[in-house]
């Protein structure tokens, strides 16, 4: 049994690691400001007795009386439509100072801090697929640089709290994930593209659709990111997690329709400034350190992700 943080556990990736842990008996304390993230998410763990919920902003420090084994650092918003715009001051602020105040945490604790780092730092890449040498391309004045600098500046405060603090650190790099628990009010493509077919709306693809992306089922996720965090061989990474399958954003909603028939057409809506045309993992990294791959691919993945939605959206019980 761990005693283990999770910030941002409310939210999608968070709340189905809260689940993992706790299920495998470990202590949770699960910290988030709702701002993205939700008590619905972990509504059934509440009454749990090795889970607690903290309501806290990672902008501003934090402690606890008891001993922390492992810190899992996921606190950020994720999408675009939620990390850009008004908030992007904020998303930095998040990613710079939750880094530095969990990694304090992390130092007077001697626990083990993982970051989930993302596939944004790569940028618009012009590497493909995308290896862990690769240093990306970043515009670094864009209006996704408040992620992706954000996410890169964590990554170097992480790398240095290790080599002059001692801070025993993880980092990982995650492809676009989906699955249950994700707000289906997210604005991401998956989420955005089951919700409108299974209302009956037209699926809104930006630009022509031919940018791509990789589609990592989250068990997948949270499978290696457990494995990054408890590796014993000194493994720190960073280190790719996702799946390569790669698919035009066009491929990924005729695949969403042919599975949800009673969607509307396709429509076409301007495409935002500095997406990324395209990416792929390359994981022989994780495979080799980690011994990890993925095993559930998109056509399975999206039949589960269909079958939670339902629910979420209130089409079924
Ligand atoms: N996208 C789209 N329609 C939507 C939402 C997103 O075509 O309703 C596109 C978006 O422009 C991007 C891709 O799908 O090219 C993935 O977007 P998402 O926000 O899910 O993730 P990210 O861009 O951060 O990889």
């Amino acid at each position: 049994m761990k005693r283990i943080l999770i910030t941002g556990g409310t939210g999608f990736i968070g709340a189905n690691l809260c689940h993992r842990l706790i299920a495998e008996g470990h202590r949770v304390i699960c910290l988030d400001n709702n701002y993205t993230g939700t008590l619905s998410n972990v509504s059934d763990l509440m009454e749990h007795p090795n889970f607690t919920f903290v309501e806290h902003d990672v902008i501003e420090p934090w402690d606890c009386e008891d001993p922390l084994d492992r810190i899992y650092n996921l606190a950020c918003p994720a999408s675009p439509p939620f990390y850009q715009g008004a908030r992007s001051i904020f998303t930095t602020k998040t990613c710079v100072l939750g880094a530095i105040n969990m990694l304090e945490l992390a130092k007077r604790k001697g626990a083990r801090i993982l970051q989930t780092s993302t596939s944004e730092v790569y940028g618009d890449p012009i590497v493909h697929p995308q290896h862990e040498g690769y240093r990306g391309n970043v515009n670094p004045i864009g209006i996704r640089a408040c992620y992706d600098e954000g996410k890169r500046c964590a990554e170097s405060l992480f790398f240095d709290y290790n080599r002059h603090e001692g801070v025993d650190i993880r980092v990982i790099r995650i492809f676009n994930t989906y699955g249950p628990y994700m707000n289906p009010e997210d604005g991401r493509v998956v989420s955005n593209f089951i919700c409108q077919a299974l209302r009956g709306e037209d699926i809104t693809i930006y630009g022509e659709g031919q940018q791509t992306r990789s589609f990592q089922y989250i068990d997948d996720l949270i499978e290696g990111m457990v494995r990054m965090m408890e590796n014993e061989q000194g493994f720190i990474g960073p280190v790719n997690i996702g799946n390569p399958g790669e698919f035009t954003i066009r491929q990924l909603a005729e695949l969403v329709l042919a599975k949800i028939p009673t969607g509307g057409k396709l429509v076409f809506r301007p495409l935002p400034a500095d997406d990324p045309t395209q990416r792929r993992p390359d994981i022989a990294l994780a495979a080799e350190k980690l011994n990890w791959a993925p095993t559930i691919v998109l056509n399975e993945g999206l039949d589960k992700t269909i079958a939670y939605f339902r629910k979420a959206i209130g089409l079924e019980d």
